[in-house]
């Protein structure tokens, strides 16, 4: 079993802090969250998020403060 293709999804887009590959889902509450892309199947749709195989980017970004700070300070 060789698995060396890479996995490239068809929504994924890099992190605008770390430049990592991303893919955004929706979680249930409607909300989008940035998740490895690595951790996601190319068929998963956005609406799929499941927390027990993709790996949220909001934890594993190495610049995640610069998500949280919405509000910059001086
Ligand atoms: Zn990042």
């Amino acid at each position: 079993m060789s698995e060396e293709i890479k996995r490239r999804h068809p929504f994924e887009v890099h992190c605008s802090s770390c430049g990592a590959p991303i893919v955004w889902f929706r979680t249930r509450a409607g909300k989008k969250m940035p998740v490895d892309a690595s951790s996601v199947e190319p068929n998963d749709a956005e609406h799929q998020l499941d927390l027990s195989r993709h790996i949220s980017h909001f934890s594993s970004c190495p610049k995640a403060d610069k998500h949280r700070k919405s509000r910059g300070k001086p």
